[in-house]
């Protein structure tokens, strides 16, 4: 059945090359009411502070144009780090993203929350934790952390709904605000999310570990390597091994068609965002 009144929340990470207010323009261009950015360069260590103006500009104009906007941390970051300085500095990065967040009036700063190979993985989890508890001491802000979904890559600690689930409760309500889960990721990870029962068991566990209304945001990006692989490589919209049915499946969900639907497909050519948000409206029903 068509729900013709119902809006769909869709949009692509988008570049901030130029000014932070210009990521607002190209989700625009592109015909989306939800984007993602990097609140800074994300190779780097040092953030300078927004301007007034700066931040102002951006809220205006995200209010104006009504697109729901996230922020997805900077991959330099790593709660669960081996050394004592790579430590120091993730911390310092993440109270930076989440004051650049609140400047902006974003609610959610999505995270990898750390790895740490060759580390037994409670032990980095806990790590992890110790970081999060030291960040929540640096301050207090109207955003939230949501924890991603990681591909299970070596020493990587989220890649189970049950990892995500621990760091929920642990954390607690003040910093965390839920979780975003990455397609890609889930499906690299274990969760052939490519059938029906696929999609199925990870609700369940969903359900089991998180709860759904946790779930705040999902990265839909198809997976270039098979289910279980443990390699993170996104590839296009119906392109790779969880398909055009797959992907369609979970988006209409009657539990999920509520989220935000972000892509974080490759960008090789201009036409590359433009086709694959083409791909995904199609598939809504
Ligand atoms: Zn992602
Ligand atoms: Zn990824």
């Amino acid at each position: 059945m068509k729900r013709a009144a119902e809006q769909r929340i869709l949009g692509v990470h988008v570049s901030i090359a130029g000014g932070i207010a210009l990521s607002l323009e190209r989700a625009r261009e592109l015909g989306c009411n939800a984007m993602q950015i990097f609140s800074h360069n994300p190779r780097g260590w040092f953030v300078k502070p927004f301007g007034d103006e700066e931040a102002a500009e951006f809220r205006r104009l995200r209010e104006k144009y009504e697109i729901h906007a996230v922020i997805h941390t900077s991959y330099l970051i790593n709660l669960a780090a081996k050394t004592a300085d790579l430590l120091e500095k993730s911390i310092a990065l993440m109270k930076a993203e989440m004051d650049r967040a609140d400047a902006l009036g974003i609610e959610h700063v999505i995270l990898h929350t750390g790895s740490a190979s060759g580390v037994d993985p409670d032990e980095a989890r806990n790590t992890a934790l110790g970081s999060l508890r030291l960040l929540a001491r640096l301050g207090s802000w109207k955003s939230r952390i949501l924890f991603e979904n990681t591909a299970g890559e070596r020493g990587d600690i989220t890649s189970k709904m049950a990892d995500l689930g621990f760091l929920l409760r642990e954390i607690g309500p003040e910093l965390a605000g839920g979780v975003c889960i990455d397609t890609c990721h889930a499906f690299s990870a274990g969760y052939d999310i490519s059938t029906a029962s696929g999609i199925e068991r990870l609700i369940g566990e969903i359900e089991e570990h998180i709860g759904i209304d946790s779930v705040k945001c999902v990265h839909l990006n198809d997976a270039k390597n098979a289910a279980g692989s443990g390699v993170d490589r996104h590839e296009h919209i119906g392109m790779g091994q969880i398909g055009d049915e797959g992907i369609g499946l979970f988006l209409n969900h009657p539990k999920l068609r509520r989220l935000p639907f972000i892509l974080e497909t490759p960008k090789k050519t201009e036409d590359d965002d433009p086709r694959n948000l083409a791909r995904v409206r199609k598939m809504f029903a």
